[in-house]
């Protein structure tokens, strides 16, 4: 079965996109916690931080180069912004496909609840 990143991928289920690349796509998140709420997913299915390689590894950096291109697109890139990658329940992670939270547009707190 894919993953409901997967079908927003393919586009099977509408979001908002925000920004893409060949290897990486970001969409509004559906519950935002900050004026600002993306998620950038990689354009493979990898569950959790756990199920890394160093053959699928690169993928991280190619989230966080979307993340600093979002953040230049919107003008946040010298204010500031915040990245959350949740692993597993007690993290809070609810879909199974490798995500990148980028937040922004309001003051951060820390430690984050
Ligand atoms: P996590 O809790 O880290 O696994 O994050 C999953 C995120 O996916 C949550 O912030 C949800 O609000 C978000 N989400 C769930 N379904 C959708 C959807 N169809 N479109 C956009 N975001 C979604």
């Amino acid at each position: 079965m894919p993953t409901l990143f997967t079908k927003i991928i393919n586009r099977e289920i509408p979001a908002k996109i925000v920004y893409e690349t060949d290897k990486t796509l970001a969409f509004q998140d559906i519950n935002p916690q900050a004026p600002h709420h993306y998620l950038i997913v990689p354009k493979i299915e990898i569950p959790t931080i756990n199920d890394l390689t160093p053959e699928t590894a690169h993928y991280i950096g190619e989230l966080f180069l979307s993340a600093k291109e979002i953040a230049k697109q919107i003008g946040v890139d010298e204010k500031g912004y915040r990245v959350v990658m949740n692993c597993n329940a007690e993290a809070g992670q609810t879909v199974f496909h490798l995500h990148l939270h980028f937040l922004a547009g309001r003051a951060m707190h820390w430690p984050p609840g």
